[in-house]
C-alpha cells in the first residue's frame, strides 16, 4: 500500500512549494544516513519522502496526482528517479551532495561498512529456554592478502592518474532540484587518491572480498517472533579503515501446535465432555516442562480458565515466567445412541433449578446473564 504523498511529508493538500521543500528538508535531516545507519527503515522512509517530494514539486505531476492519485501517475509512466540508485548514501548525495547543512557529502575517506540482515527460525521450546544457533551468511571482509590496500604485496602504490590524487571528480547530475554540479567519488581510486600499480591478485585491487561466514548467535530466552538481535561490528567490513557494519538477526519463532502465545503467557485448550465437567475429573495437558495432570473440579463451566502460574514463556527483561492458561472447552455430545438418549432423558427429568445455580447465585435474571457472559 502506497501512502498519500501529502501525508508522507506532513503537509496540507494546498501547501505551497516552499512549504513542501521545508517539510522535505526537515524529514531528510531526521533520516540522514549518517545518523540512521543502523535503521534499515530509515532508507525506505527517505525513499518514500524523496518520491513524494519529486511529485509534489512538479506542477504537472502534482495535478495528475491530485486528480487521479497514485494510479494516475503510474498510467502516465511516472517512476521515481530513486529506484535505480545504489545505496542510501548515494540517494542522499543526489539531493544534498555539497550541501553544508548536511555535512557536505564530500565522501571518499573512511566509510562505514554496510549492515547485514539474516533470519533464523527457532522452535517455541528454544525461544523459551534460549538457544545458540549457527547462522550462515555472506559478508564482505578486508582482503587478507593485501591487508585491504588493494596492492599485490611488495608492489608500489601511486597517485591516481584519473583524479590526480584528489579522490573526487566534478560531475553534472540531474536531480529533483534541477541540474546540479557536484563532486563524486573518483571511480578509479574509489576516493583514495592512490591506486595500486599491480592490483592484488586475490581481491582484484578492491581490498575487500565477499566470504561465507558462520557465526554462533545466542538467542535469549523469551524472544518473541519477529524480534531482531543486533550484533555490533559483525556486518560488512568498512572501506579505507572505516568501522564494520552490524549484523541483524531476525528471529522467527515457529508456531507450535500445542500452544498459542499471548505475550509471555501460553494458552492451551482441553476438550471435556459435559458429564465429566459436571462430575469433575483430571486431564493431562502439555506444558513446556512436559505433560502435566491437572484437576478439573466438579461443576466446571464452559470457558473456565485454569491458570498454571509460572509455566509460560520467560520474560526477556525480568527473567520471571508468564502463566499457562488452560481453557476448558466443555463439549456437549453431538450424537446419542438410543440407550444414551433414554438415560439422559431420565437424568434430565431429575434436574431442578437447584442443580444449575452457582453457590452465590440467587437465580435472578441478572445472575443468569452474569453467569452466561462470565
Ligand atoms: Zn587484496
Ligand atoms: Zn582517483
Amino acid at each position: 500500500m502506497k501512502r498519500d504523498y501529502y501525508e508522507v511529508l506532513g503537509v496540507s493538500r494546498d501547501a505551497a512549494e516552499q512549504e513542501i521543500k521545508r517539510a522535505f528538508r526537515g524529514l531528510a535531516r531526521e533520516l540522514h544516513p549518517d545518523v540512521n545507519q543502523h535503521d534499515p527503515e530509515a532508507e525506505e522512509k527517505f525513499k518514500e519522502a524523496a518520491e513524494a517530494y519529486e511529485v509534489l514539486t512538479d506542477a504537472e505531476r502534482r495535478s495528475l496526482y491530485d486528480r487521479y492519485g497514485h494510479e494516475g501517475l503510474q498510467s502516465s509512466g511516472f517512476s521515481s528517479a530513486f529506484q535505480g540508485f545504489g545505496s542510501f548514501a548515494d540517494i542522499f548525495d543526489a539531493f544534498f551532495g555539497g550541501d553544508p547543512l548536511f555535512g557536505g557529502g564530500m565522501r571518499g575517506g573512511a566509510a562505514h561498512g554496510g549492515d547485514i540482515a539474516v533470519s533464523v527460525e527457532v522452535t517455541l521450546e528454544e525461544a523459551a529456554s534460549g538457544a545458540a544457533v549457527d547462522v550462515d551468511f555472506d559478508g564482505v571482509d578486508v582482503c587478507e592478502h593485501c591487508r585491504g590496500n588493494g596492492a599485490e604485496p611488495g608492489t608500489p602504490i601511486e597517485t591516481c592518474p584519473r583524479c590526480d590524487g584528489a579522490g573526487q571528480l566534478r560531475a553534472v547530475t540531474r536531480t529533483a532540484f534541477g541540474q546540479l554540479v557536484r563532486a563524486t567519488v573518483c571511480d578509479r581510486c574509489g576516493g583514495d587518491g592512490r591506486v595500486a600499480q599491480t592490483p592484488c591478485g586475490e581481491c582484484g585491487g578492491r581490498g575487500r572480498k565477499a566470504a561465507r561466514r558462520r557465526l554462533e548467535v545466542d538467542i535469549p530466552a523469551g524472544i518473541a517472533d519477529e524480534q531482531r538481535i543486533r550484533l555490533t561490528g559483525h556486518g560488512h567490513a568498512g572501506e579505507r579503515g572505516g568501522p564494520p557494519g552490524d549484523l541483524y538477526v531476525l528471529v522467527n519463532v515457529r508456531p507450535d501446535d500445542r500452544f498459542v502465545r499471548d505475550g509471555n503467557d501460553l494458552v492451551t485448550v482441553v476438550d471435556l465432555p459435559a458429564p465429566a465437567a459436571a462430575l469433575g475429573t483430571s486431564v493431562t495437558v502439555p506444558t513446556l516442562d512436559g505433560e502435566e495432570e491437572i484437576r478439573v473440579e466438579a461443576g466446571t463451566q464452559p470457558g473456565t480458565v485454569i491458570t498454571l502460574r509460572g509455566r509460560g514463556m520467560p520474560s526477556l527483561r525480568r527473567g520471571s515466567r508468564g502463566d499457562q492458561r488452560v481453557v476448558v472447552n466443555v463439549v456437549v455430545p453431538r450424537k446419542l445412541s438410543a440407550d444414551q438418549r433414554e438415560m439422559l432423558e431420565g437424568f434430565a427429568a431429575t434436574l431442578s433449578e437447584e442443580n444449575l445455580h452457582a453457590p452465590a447465585d440467587d437465580g435472578s435474571i441478572f445472575a443468569r446473564v452474569r453467569r452466561a457472559f462470565r
